[in-house]
């Protein structure tokens, strides 16, 4: 799929604006979101793209505080989370930041974790990438192009794909352009100091994480993970690390219990089903077992099949149930699977009503509702919703399941379009705005924003046809 995307890239590349000859030093902000617009539409399609709500929001409340810490609290950063075990985060232009599972479950502590995500926030706060950009003179279309693909490859650990991808983006004599320089790396981990002790984490976590990585990395030998290839840690940087630290106050900082429940249900969604399953079996019985091993546990023993065995493991978190709503959707997957709809209701509705704004939950309720021939109720609940987050394309698709279950066809099929306008797949809504013309049942406030979209959708096709 990478490969496929790589080779959509440079056409859609084309469609990047011009950027003259040399009159601008560096690409504006604006082109650079553009830029990061297309990789990360290709990137979406990715079967590895992790959309699951939990994980998002939780990579993407730790993203939002440490960006309020940083030099540039209202650009734009959007987190992401891609299934690869191997130890991996990166940014990219427009400030989308993706972190692998992989590094999730590495890191030790919740400190660990935003230590290299502010690291790489501070690559973007920098601008290291349209420096490295704009230090790639002459057909700068091109190394836009170019720099895209090198980009997608450096995220992967997969040789081949790096390989193809490398050999691409060295015939368009980009790949000097594509690591960080040692000057890039050391303001990044400066900048990022200051970013995590600012948002209240323990400064510490940065260097404690990448001497680790350090250590480690002998054991891999020629394979080194992307991180150290895309990042190159010496010596050096990390004595700088800590010569800083060694100015800075100590600051302690708990684990919060989202962060222990994030890595575990990680943990135990890592490997094959039956040896996460026995892992956390033999964790659980240890003195050590917490609550977050024990949510571990009954992933885990779901992914294995053992359904009872997971019921008997919730029993002994039932207690915690209001510690975290990401306990309380698990219990209502339980009582899903177990057959009963009209539990799991009642335990997403009591969830709903004490964290109204945890998105996962407001997801799993109308699911529910959906599930429980609720339709109507549905509709009323996304609808509500839709007016605190109108850019929530997983509402609108919630929106157009419940408008279809009702048989409003027309609705359905507008909401569906703009599930995909915010996914930036023009073609597919259009698509959609066709259906909802056809469908015959739409009134006629329906049918002028049908309209209007479609007029919308046209006028950018035009635009880009010409550019
Ligand atoms: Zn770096």
């Amino acid at each position: 799929m990478i490969l496929a995307a790589l080779l959509g890239l440079p056409a859609s590349a084309s469609e990047l604006p011009d950027l003259g000859e040399s009159a601008r030093a560096t690409i504006t902000e604006a082109q650079e979101a553009q830029l990061g617009g297309e990789i990360m539409r290709q990137i979406r399609g990715d079967k590895d793209f992790l959309d699951d709500p939990e994980l998002v929001d939780y990579i993407n409340s730790m993203g939002d505080k440490l960006v309020a810490a940083s030099p540039a609290p209202y650009r734009h950063f959007e987190f992401f989370v891609v299934r690869d075990a191997s130890i991996n985060a990166f940014a990219l232009p427009g400030g989308y930041v993706g972190v692998h599972t992989g590094l999730i479950s590495a890191t030790r502590n919740e400190s660990e974790l935003a230590g290299v995500i502010a690291h790489e926030i501070s690559h973007v706060t920098q601008n290291h990438i349209a420096r490295m950009i704009d230090s790639q003179k002459g057909s700068a279309l091109t190394s836009l192009a170019a720099l895209a693909v090198a980009i997608l490859a450096a995220r992967s650990d997969n040789p081949q794909i790096a390989q193809a991808a490398i050999t691409t983006a060295q015939a368009m004599s980009i790949q000097s352009q594509l690591d960080y320089t040692r000057e890039h790396e050391r303001e990044a981990d400066r900048v990022g100091l200051q970013t995590l002790a600012g948002s209240g984490y323990d400064p510490a976590g940065m260097a404690t994480f990448f001497e680790r990585l350090q250590a480690n990395s002998r054991l891999y030998e020629s394979q080194a993970p992307a991180y150290l290839r895309t990042h190159p840690l010496t010596y050096e940087r990390i004595a700088d690390l800590q010569n800083r630290l060694a100015e800075m106050k100590y600051h302690q900082h708990a684990d919060s219990l989202d962060y222990q429940l994030v890595r575990a249900k990680i943990q135990a969604s890592e490997g094959e089903a039956i040896d996460a399953y026995k892992r956390f079996k033999v964790l659980a019985g240890s003195d050590q077992a917490d609550v977050a091993i024990r949510y571990g546990l009954v992933i885990a023993a779901l992914r294995a099949g053992e359904r009872d065995a997971a019921v008997k493991a919730f029993a002994k978190l039932e207690p915690e149930l209001q510690a975290s709503p990401m306990l309380v959707t698990l219990a209502a997957r339980l009582r899903m699977e177990a057959g009963q709809p009209g539990k799991a209701l009642e335990i997403l509705r009591a969830g709903v009503a004490k964290y109204s704004s945890y998105k996962p939950l407001v997801y799993a309720y109308a699911r529910a509702l959906l599930s429980t021939a609720k339709a109507q109720e549905a509709k009323r609940f996304v609808s509500e919703r839709l007016r605190w987050w109108a850019d929530d394309q997983n509402l609108y698709r919630l929106l157009a399941e419940s408008d279809h279950a009702l048989g409003r066809r027309a609705e359905g099929h507008l909401a569906q379009a703009e599930a995909h306008i915010r996914l930036d797949q023009p073609a597919l809504a259009m698509e959609q705005l066709q259906l909802a013309r056809q469908a015959g049942d739409g009134d006629f406030y329906t049918m002028s924003v049908v309209d209007a979209r479609l007029r919308e959708l046209k006028e950018r096709e035009q635009r880009e046809a010409k550019k």
